[in-house]
Protein backbone atom coordinates (compact mmCIF):
# COMPACT_ATOMS: atom_id res chain seq x y z
CA UNK A 1 0.00 0.00 0.00
CA UNK A 2 1.38 2.89 -0.75
CA UNK A 3 1.12 6.13 1.47
CA UNK A 4 1.91 9.87 0.77
CA UNK A 5 5.13 10.84 1.44
CA UNK A 6 4.32 13.23 4.75
CA UNK A 7 2.16 9.96 5.86
CA UNK A 8 5.09 7.53 5.81
CA UNK A 9 7.96 9.65 7.08
CA UNK A 10 4.87 10.20 9.88
CA UNK A 11 4.49 6.99 10.68
CA UNK A 12 8.27 6.32 10.63
CA UNK A 13 9.07 7.93 13.17
CA UNK A 14 6.14 6.25 15.48
CA UNK A 15 7.17 3.25 14.44
CA UNK A 16 10.28 3.23 15.21
CA UNK A 17 9.33 4.44 19.23
CA UNK A 18 7.21 1.62 18.90
CA UNK A 19 9.51 -0.59 18.03
CA UNK A 20 11.82 0.53 20.89
CA UNK A 21 9.00 0.91 23.52
CA UNK A 22 9.03 4.58 23.64
CA UNK A 23 5.65 5.11 22.30
CA UNK A 24 4.06 8.14 23.83
CA UNK A 25 0.92 7.78 25.48
CA UNK A 26 -1.03 10.38 23.62
CA UNK A 27 -0.45 11.85 20.30
CA UNK A 28 -2.28 14.85 18.92
CA UNK A 29 -2.25 14.55 15.04
CA UNK A 30 -2.83 17.72 12.93
CA UNK A 31 -4.58 17.41 9.55
CA UNK A 32 -7.60 16.58 7.88
CA UNK A 33 -9.11 13.90 9.83
CA UNK A 34 -10.90 12.34 6.31
CA UNK A 35 -7.21 13.09 4.52
CA UNK A 36 -3.66 12.29 5.67
CA UNK A 37 -4.24 12.92 9.46
CA UNK A 38 -6.98 10.16 9.59
CA UNK A 39 -5.06 7.93 7.23
CA UNK A 40 -2.10 7.78 9.36
CA UNK A 41 -4.55 7.29 12.86
CA UNK A 42 -5.50 3.85 11.52
CA UNK A 43 -1.92 2.81 10.18
CA UNK A 44 -0.64 3.90 13.42
CA UNK A 45 -3.62 1.65 15.22
CA UNK A 46 -2.67 -1.39 12.68
CA UNK A 47 0.79 -1.02 13.37
CA UNK A 48 -0.31 -2.17 17.86
CA UNK A 49 -2.00 -5.56 16.43
CA UNK A 50 -0.54 -6.42 12.89
CA UNK A 51 0.88 -9.97 12.91
CA UNK A 52 2.88 -9.40 9.67
CA UNK A 53 6.60 -11.05 9.62
CA UNK A 54 7.94 -7.64 7.87
CA UNK A 55 7.41 -3.97 8.50
CA UNK A 56 4.24 -3.27 10.34
CA UNK A 57 2.13 -2.33 9.40
CA UNK A 58 1.18 -4.46 6.42
CA UNK A 59 -2.11 -3.66 5.92
CA UNK A 60 -3.21 -6.83 4.18
CA UNK A 61 -3.64 -9.34 7.50
CA UNK A 62 -6.38 -10.14 9.29
CA UNK A 63 -6.06 -7.48 11.93
CA UNK A 64 -4.81 -5.11 9.88
CA UNK A 65 -8.37 -5.61 8.37
CA UNK A 66 -10.58 -5.68 11.39
CA UNK A 67 -8.66 -2.51 12.23
CA UNK A 68 -9.43 -0.78 9.48
CA UNK A 69 -12.83 -2.20 9.28
CA UNK A 70 -13.35 -0.52 12.75
CA UNK A 71 -14.19 -3.87 13.57
CA UNK A 72 -11.27 -4.83 16.45
CA UNK A 73 -12.56 -4.85 19.95
CA UNK A 74 -9.58 -3.39 21.59
CA UNK A 75 -9.71 -0.14 19.42
CA UNK A 76 -12.62 2.61 20.23
CA UNK A 77 -13.57 5.43 17.94
CA UNK A 78 -14.90 8.18 19.16
CA UNK A 79 -16.61 10.87 16.98
CA UNK A 80 -19.04 14.00 17.29
CA UNK A 81 -22.76 12.15 17.71
CA UNK A 82 -25.08 14.49 16.40
CA UNK A 83 -25.05 17.54 14.24
CA UNK A 84 -23.35 20.87 15.44
CA UNK A 85 -23.11 19.29 18.82
CA UNK A 86 -19.83 18.06 20.49
CA UNK A 87 -18.30 14.55 21.22
CA UNK A 88 -20.10 13.98 24.44
CA UNK A 89 -19.36 13.35 28.15
CA UNK A 90 -21.33 10.10 27.81
CA UNK A 91 -18.55 8.90 25.01
CA UNK A 92 -15.82 10.01 27.03
CA UNK A 93 -17.16 7.85 30.23
CA UNK A 94 -17.87 4.60 27.69
CA UNK A 95 -13.97 5.86 26.80
CA UNK A 96 -12.62 5.46 30.44
CA UNK A 97 -14.27 2.27 30.76
CA UNK A 98 -13.02 0.80 27.94
CA UNK A 99 -9.11 1.99 28.70
CA UNK A 100 -9.69 0.18 32.40
CA UNK A 101 -11.13 -3.24 31.21
CA UNK A 102 -8.42 -5.62 30.26
CA UNK A 103 -8.02 -5.81 26.45
CA UNK A 104 -9.75 -8.52 24.75
CA UNK A 105 -6.54 -9.65 22.96
CA UNK A 106 -4.17 -9.14 26.02
CA UNK A 107 -2.44 -6.51 24.18
CA UNK A 108 -2.58 -3.31 23.38
CA UNK A 109 -6.24 -0.82 23.42
CA UNK A 110 -6.49 2.38 21.31
CA UNK A 111 -8.50 5.16 21.61
CA UNK A 112 -8.77 7.53 18.16
CA UNK A 113 -10.71 10.62 18.40
CA UNK A 114 -11.90 12.13 14.98
CA UNK A 115 -12.28 15.49 15.02
CA UNK A 116 -11.15 15.80 18.73
CA UNK A 117 -11.67 19.70 18.64
CA UNK A 118 -15.55 18.67 18.89
CA UNK A 119 -14.67 17.88 22.44
CA UNK A 120 -16.84 20.15 24.77
CA UNK A 121 -15.20 21.30 27.84
CA UNK A 122 -16.71 18.96 29.94
CA UNK A 123 -15.30 15.86 28.18
CA UNK A 124 -12.59 17.48 27.90
CA UNK A 125 -11.62 17.74 31.55
CA UNK A 126 -13.00 14.38 31.71
CA UNK A 127 -10.64 12.65 28.79
CA UNK A 128 -7.82 15.19 30.90
CA UNK A 129 -7.83 12.80 34.21
CA UNK A 130 -7.23 9.75 32.14
CA UNK A 131 -4.71 10.98 30.23
CA UNK A 132 -2.93 12.39 33.35
CA UNK A 133 -3.07 8.82 34.58
CA UNK A 134 -2.94 6.97 31.39
CA UNK A 135 -3.41 3.10 32.05
CA UNK A 136 -0.69 0.87 30.61
CA UNK A 137 -0.30 -0.03 26.99
CA UNK A 138 -2.89 2.13 26.11
CA UNK A 139 -2.86 4.66 22.96
CA UNK A 140 -4.54 7.82 22.20
CA UNK A 141 -4.52 9.39 19.23
CA UNK A 142 -6.29 12.49 18.86
CA UNK A 143 -7.02 14.26 15.11
CA UNK A 144 -7.83 17.61 14.05
CA UNK A 145 -7.70 20.13 11.71
CA UNK A 146 -7.89 22.73 14.39
CA UNK A 147 -5.38 21.91 17.22
CA UNK A 148 -5.84 25.57 18.82
CA UNK A 149 -9.66 24.33 19.09
CA UNK A 150 -8.65 22.07 21.78
CA UNK A 151 -8.21 22.41 25.59
CA UNK A 152 -4.31 23.28 25.82
CA UNK A 153 -4.04 20.92 29.45
CA UNK A 154 -4.95 18.29 26.80
CA UNK A 155 -2.51 19.62 24.02
CA UNK A 156 -0.17 19.81 26.47
CA UNK A 157 -0.72 15.81 27.45
CA UNK A 158 0.15 15.23 23.85
CA UNK A 159 2.87 14.68 21.37
CA UNK A 160 2.40 16.43 18.37
CA UNK A 161 2.46 14.99 14.69
CA UNK A 162 2.17 17.78 12.28
CA UNK A 163 0.90 16.54 8.29
CA UNK A 164 1.48 20.07 7.13
CA UNK A 165 1.63 18.94 2.94
CA UNK A 166 -2.14 17.48 3.76
CA UNK A 167 -3.62 20.90 4.04
CA UNK A 168 -2.30 21.69 1.03
CA UNK A 169 -2.97 19.27 -1.15
CA UNK A 170 -6.30 18.85 0.38
CA UNK A 171 -7.08 22.69 -0.19
CA UNK A 172 -5.80 22.56 -4.27
CA UNK A 173 -9.39 22.67 -5.42
CA UNK A 174 -10.33 25.16 -3.11
CA UNK A 175 -7.84 27.60 -4.13
CA UNK A 176 -8.78 27.04 -7.76
CA UNK A 177 -12.06 28.24 -6.67
CA UNK A 178 -10.87 31.66 -5.05
CA UNK A 179 -8.78 32.12 -7.64
CA UNK A 180 -11.85 31.88 -10.18
CA UNK A 181 -13.91 33.66 -7.89
CA UNK A 182 -11.50 36.70 -7.23
CA UNK A 183 -10.51 36.92 -11.63
CA UNK A 184 -13.30 35.16 -13.00
CA UNK A 185 -15.64 38.26 -12.22
CA UNK A 186 -13.70 41.10 -13.21
CA UNK A 187 -14.83 44.86 -12.11
CA UNK A 188 -15.64 46.59 -8.32
CA UNK A 189 -19.92 46.62 -9.42
CA UNK A 190 -22.31 44.85 -7.54
CA UNK A 191 -23.15 42.63 -10.39
CA UNK A 192 -19.64 41.72 -10.25
CA UNK A 193 -19.91 40.77 -6.38
CA UNK A 194 -22.87 38.89 -6.53
CA UNK A 195 -21.55 37.03 -9.90
CA UNK A 196 -18.64 36.30 -7.09
CA UNK A 197 -20.39 34.86 -4.33
CA UNK A 198 -22.52 32.94 -6.68
CA UNK A 199 -19.40 31.30 -8.09
CA UNK A 200 -18.81 30.06 -4.49
CA UNK A 201 -22.12 29.61 -3.72
CA UNK A 202 -21.93 27.20 -6.58
CA UNK A 203 -19.05 25.02 -6.12
CA UNK A 204 -19.77 24.87 -2.17
CA UNK A 205 -22.97 23.55 -3.60
CA UNK A 206 -21.03 20.59 -5.48
CA UNK A 207 -18.35 20.03 -2.57
CA UNK A 208 -21.58 18.99 0.06
CA UNK A 209 -22.98 16.76 -2.27
CA UNK A 210 -19.30 14.84 -3.12
CA UNK A 211 -19.34 14.68 0.64
CA UNK A 212 -22.55 13.38 1.01
CA UNK A 213 -22.20 10.95 -1.45
CA UNK A 214 -18.60 10.06 -0.32
CA UNK A 215 -20.17 9.35 3.34
CA UNK A 216 -22.96 7.10 1.95
CA UNK A 217 -20.28 4.89 0.20
CA UNK A 218 -17.75 5.07 3.43
CA UNK A 219 -20.52 2.62 5.16
CA UNK A 220 -20.85 1.75 8.30
CA UNK A 221 -24.50 3.07 8.65
CA UNK A 222 -26.81 -0.35 8.31
CA UNK A 223 -28.87 -0.71 11.02
CA UNK A 224 -32.31 -2.70 11.70
CA UNK A 225 -34.26 -1.26 14.89
CA UNK A 226 -35.81 2.18 14.63
CA UNK A 227 -33.56 3.42 17.36
CA UNK A 228 -30.39 2.28 15.82
CA UNK A 229 -32.02 3.52 12.40
CA UNK A 230 -31.89 6.99 14.02
CA UNK A 231 -28.76 7.17 15.82
CA UNK A 232 -27.17 5.92 12.14
CA UNK A 233 -29.02 8.93 10.80
CA UNK A 234 -26.93 11.15 13.18
CA UNK A 235 -23.84 10.06 13.04
CA UNK A 236 -24.08 10.98 8.74
CA UNK A 237 -25.25 13.96 9.35
CA UNK A 238 -22.72 15.03 11.90
CA UNK A 239 -20.22 13.17 9.60
CA UNK A 240 -21.21 15.54 6.65
CA UNK A 241 -21.76 18.54 8.94
CA UNK A 242 -18.08 18.62 10.08
CA UNK A 243 -16.46 17.84 6.80
CA UNK A 244 -18.50 20.31 5.20
CA UNK A 245 -17.12 22.90 7.99
CA UNK A 246 -13.57 21.62 7.08
CA UNK A 247 -13.92 22.66 3.58
CA UNK A 248 -15.39 26.27 4.07
CA UNK A 249 -12.85 26.92 6.85
CA UNK A 250 -10.49 26.02 4.06
CA UNK A 251 -12.06 28.34 1.47
CA UNK A 252 -11.75 31.14 3.69
CA UNK A 253 -8.16 30.22 4.56
CA UNK A 254 -7.55 30.59 0.87
CA UNK A 255 -9.49 33.83 0.66
CA UNK A 256 -7.54 35.35 3.81
CA UNK A 257 -4.20 33.78 1.64
CA UNK A 258 -5.31 35.85 -1.63
CA UNK A 259 -6.37 39.20 0.30
CA UNK A 260 -2.52 39.02 1.97
CA UNK A 261 -1.85 38.90 -1.62
CA UNK A 262 -3.22 41.95 -2.37
CA UNK A 263 -1.80 43.80 0.70
CA UNK A 264 1.74 43.09 0.23
CA UNK A 265 1.37 44.16 -3.34
CA UNK A 266 -0.26 47.23 -2.18
CA UNK A 267 2.61 48.00 0.00
CA UNK A 268 5.61 47.48 -2.81
CA UNK A 269 6.05 44.17 -1.11
CA UNK A 270 4.89 41.35 -3.00
CA UNK A 271 7.26 40.17 -5.59
CA UNK A 272 6.56 37.11 -6.59
CA UNK A 273 8.29 34.65 -4.29
CA UNK A 274 6.53 36.40 -1.88
CA UNK A 275 3.18 35.79 -2.96
CA UNK A 276 0.80 32.31 -2.35
CA UNK A 277 -0.78 32.75 -5.63
CA UNK A 278 2.28 33.79 -7.83
CA UNK A 279 0.71 31.93 -11.06
CA UNK A 280 -1.88 35.27 -10.31
CA UNK A 281 0.46 37.92 -10.06
CA UNK A 282 -0.87 40.07 -12.48
CA UNK A 283 -4.37 40.14 -11.52
CA UNK A 284 -3.23 40.85 -8.05
CA UNK A 285 -1.23 44.11 -9.39
CA UNK A 286 -4.46 45.27 -10.75
CA UNK A 287 -6.47 44.86 -8.02
CA UNK A 288 -3.59 46.13 -5.88
CA UNK A 289 -3.76 49.22 -7.70
CA UNK A 290 -7.07 50.23 -7.12
CA UNK A 291 -6.47 49.98 -3.20
CA UNK A 292 -4.95 52.18 -0.43
CA UNK A 293 -3.06 49.87 2.19
CA UNK A 294 -5.99 51.27 4.34
CA UNK A 295 -8.84 49.22 2.58
CA UNK A 296 -6.33 45.85 1.33
CA UNK A 297 -6.13 45.46 5.28
CA UNK A 298 -10.26 46.04 6.14
CA UNK A 299 -10.61 43.67 3.10
CA UNK A 300 -8.86 41.24 4.83
CA UNK A 301 -11.25 42.09 8.03
CA UNK A 302 -14.04 41.59 5.52
CA UNK A 303 -13.13 37.76 5.25
CA UNK A 304 -12.00 37.38 8.74
CA UNK A 305 -15.62 38.83 9.75
CA UNK A 306 -16.91 36.19 7.02
CA UNK A 307 -15.16 33.13 8.93
CA UNK A 308 -16.63 34.25 12.23
CA UNK A 309 -20.37 34.21 10.54
CA UNK A 310 -20.24 31.26 9.16
CA UNK A 311 -18.57 30.36 12.44
CA UNK A 312 -21.85 31.37 14.35
CA UNK A 313 -24.03 29.51 11.67
CA UNK A 314 -25.30 32.41 9.85
CA UNK A 315 -26.62 31.41 6.98
CA UNK A 316 -23.70 30.79 4.24
CA UNK A 317 -25.32 32.33 1.34
CA UNK A 318 -26.21 35.56 3.15
CA UNK A 319 -22.77 35.96 4.52
CA UNK A 320 -20.63 35.33 1.54
CA UNK A 321 -23.10 37.98 -0.48
CA UNK A 322 -22.58 40.50 1.77
CA UNK A 323 -19.09 39.83 2.33
CA UNK A 324 -18.60 40.30 -1.48
CA UNK A 325 -20.41 43.40 -1.78
CA UNK A 326 -18.06 44.81 1.02
CA UNK A 327 -15.14 44.07 -0.41
CA UNK A 328 -15.82 45.32 -3.94
CA UNK A 329 -18.42 48.68 -2.31
CA UNK A 330 -16.42 52.22 -3.11
CA UNK A 331 -15.51 54.17 0.77
ZN1 LIG B 1 -0.87 -6.39 9.24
Amino acid sequence: MSLKPEIEQALALLRHSFVFGRLAHAYLIAGAPRGAAGVLAQRVVEMLYCTAPGERPCGQCAKCRQVAAHAHPDVVWVEPQKRSRGILMAQIEAVQEHVNLTSFEGGWKAVVFLNADRLNPQASNRLLKTLEEPPDKCLFLLVTDQPAALLPTVVSRCQRVVLAAEALTAGAELRAIVVDAMTGVEGRSLVAAVGRSRKVLGFLKQARAEIEKAVDESGNTEANASEELKAAKEIREARIESLYKEALAELFRWLVLWQRDVLLQVAGAGGPAALEFPDQAQAIQRQAAALTYRRALDNINTIEDMRWQVAQNLPVPMVLERGFIRLTAEH
